[in-house]
């Protein structure tokens, strides 16, 4: 199969919802479901990207989940907190059955990225939640605590479909004191995190970044504000600064590609962080 993936120029698809469905019975509602767009497929490996909830409540800040096929296992990237479980399964579903997810990747602790954990491991019993050993005994207390993988301080590779080439790359204190990144080196792709995020209006439908220098004033702030040590910063630039990347993928706002992933980590790199310090 040919190797396809969709970097700098998203075709019009990824600006609409990826499908609607008569809800009512009665002809007259229709409910938009998530963006949901392929990143990568190379006919063994695939990832998509879910985002941009159209039933969430405008209190609920949007995230983007990210789903990764190999050989027919998967595993889902942040998969999101409990406001947008519904939407996520539904969008999920369509890609993968869900008794073939194997893994839960949750980047570090918050509610946004993991506090659907025990709705996931109700609905998929034998599924492993790898996140950092700092926040395993904390977000059990969102359940699930037994499929719990810690990850160790230095990474590892997390087993996905019979390849071991999934890399969670550290990130400690981006944003979180036990957080990670996912590397992909098939793919070339780079899941970031928080790290990249960006807090676009709600009527921004793009996933892919169009204009660096513009979409840096949807992410300045909240670098500023949620980034702590201007070191740890540095670090990662310049560990994943050696990888070979073709998409760079956070966890809100929208996806880099080619070009912008070196021009979003040299403007991070030159960010002064930890802004709540006066
Ligand atoms: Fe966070």
């Amino acid at each position: 199969m040919t190797e396809s993936r969709t970097p700098g120029s998203a075709p019009a698809s990824t600006a609409a919802p990826a499908r609607l469905t008569a809800s009512n019975g009665h002809g007259s509602a229709v409910a938009a479901q998530m963006i949901s767009h392929e990143l990568f497929n190379n006919g063994t490996r695939r990832w998509y990207y879910f985002g941009r909830d159209p039933e969430r409540e405008d209190h609920v800040i949007d995230t983007n989940e990210y789903l990764v096929v190999n050989a027919g296992k998967a595993m889902l990237l942040d998969p999101g907190g409990l406001e947008i479980f519904p939407s996520v399964v539904s969008a999920v579903s369509r890609q993968v059955e869900l008794h073939d997810i194997e893994v839960l990747f949750s980047s570090h602790q918050d509610p946004d990225i993991v506090s659907s954990l025990s709705l996931w491991t109700g609905l998929i019993p034998d599924v492993q939640v790898y996140v950092s050993w700092v926040w395993s005994k904390f977000i059990s207390h969102f359940g699930g605590g037994e499929a719990l993988v810690s990850i160790p301080d230095e990474g590892m590779r997390i087993p996905l479909g019979g390849s071991e080439e999934l890399e969670a790359v550290p990130a400690h204190y981006l944003h979180s004191s036990g957080n990670f990144s996912v590397y992909d080196p098939t793919a070339r792709i780079l899941f970031s995190g928080d790290i990249g995020a960006a807090l676009l209006p709600d009527d921004h439908r793009e996933i892919f970044v169009r204009d660096f220098d513009q979409h840096t004033a949807y992410m300045e702030g909240f670098h500023r504000r949620w980034m702590p040590s201007n070191r740890a910063k540095q670090h990662w630039v310049e560990r994943v600064g050696r990888l070979k990347i073709d998409l760079l993928c956070p966890q809100h706002g929208a996806i880099f590609a080619g070009a912008d992933i070196g021009r979003f980590l040299n403007w991070f790199s030159e960010l002064d962080v930890g802004s709540a310090i006066p």
